[in-house]
């Protein structure tokens, strides 16, 4: 419908790896007659929905580039997804059979852009003799597809395969598979086939690191992000109470993406409780801090009460 001169207002909002198309797309949506805006801070995923510049311009609609749909809540604003598949030639996959030579039973995953090639993938893979899982994750669209944040599309089948695939670029994603089994990452340019296991362990000791510096804590920032699809207010206010209930101290911190400098500046926090993006919480150098995500806190949690069963049952003697 027109709205005067405009067809309609639409904000634009790309990922990193995108925005180099911004402009094209801008030409085209403004050609069909829409008041164009683009929205430049970053954006980390379809959690990160750019919804105060959308009310800011007084956008109707937000056209979000690069990623499927992620927040299952009612938003306030319409929201097409608009998914940019990428494709790749699928004889190169014959370059990853000889390290995968010795494993029958595969789960494989991939990020958004490839994932309608999972059919393809799929049935490469079992005529070359392979019984191949497909999982649907949690929080993932489509069957096969992790997230930074949810990789039990592969990570559901610990039990029923010897290895997990991930066919895809970088390795913010695979490193999400959390898996004790033999983890290769195909890079789809090449074929080139690279196992990541300790990849996967340097992040466990990383992490288990920043638990065990917790433990002796007596001040925690809570980070509660603004991000529409990474806000958990409730998390953040439980994780307070069960802070104070230990003799501790509490604080929510509230932003919409947490710098570690403006973070640092308070220097006032022995450690940080991060209910926003998980994977924020593997960036621990940048911010100094142990910073636990929500299910580390839960085992600091079980630490701390089981220290201090010791000490009070050490007490009685
Ligand atoms: S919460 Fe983090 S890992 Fe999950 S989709 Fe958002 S940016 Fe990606």
């Amino acid at each position: 419908m027109s709205n005067g001169r405009f067809n309609m207002k639409i904000l634009l909002q790309f990922p990193e790896g995108l925005k180099r198309e911004a402009l094209a797309y801008a030409k085209k949506y403004e050609k069909e007659g829409h008041e164009v805006f683009i929205a430049s801070a970053s954006c980390f995923g379809a959690c990160d929905l750019a919804l105060e510049e959308a009310k800011a311009v007084g956008a109707k609609k937000i056209v979000h580039f690069g990623h499927s749909i992620f927040i299952r809540k009612k938003l306030p604003i319409e929201v097409e997804y608009v998914e940019c598949e990428s494709d790749f030639d699928i004889e190169v996959l014959k370059r990853s059979l000889t390290a995968l030579s010795g494993f029958k039973n595969i789960a494989i995953a991939t990020t958004i852009q490839y994932s309608h090639k999972i059919p393809e993938i799929k049935k490469f893979f079992e005529q070359n003799g392979k019984r191949v899982f497909i999982g649907k994750g949690s929080l993932a669209f489509y069957p096969g597809q992790v997230l930074g944040c949810d990789a039990t599309a592969v990570t559901q089948f610990r039990k029923e395969v010897d290895t997990v695939i991930f066919i895809g670029d970088g390795l913010f994603h695979p490193l999400a598979m959390d898996v004790d089994t033999p983890a290769f990452v195909i890079y789809p340019r090449n074929g080139d086939t690279k196992q990541i296991n300790k990849e996967i362990d340097t992040l466990r000791k990383k992490r288990k690191g920043a638990l065990l510096a917790a433990v002796d804590a007596n001040s925690f920032g809570i980070l509660v992000s603004t991000k529409f699809g990474q806000s958990h207010l409730k998390i953040a206010r439980w994780a307070k109470k069960q802070i104070q209930k230990r003799g501790k101290y509490a604080a929510i911190l509230i932003a919409n993406e947490f710098e570690p400098f403006s973070l640092n500046n308070f220097m006032s926090f022995d450690c940080y409780v991060n209910t926003a993006c998980p994977r924020m919480s593997d960036d621990l150098e940048k911010f100094g801090k142990p910073m636990l995500g929500v299910d580390l806190f839960g085992e600091l949690l079980k630490i701390l009460d089981e220290l201090s069963n010791k000490t009070n049952n050490g007490s009685k003697h």
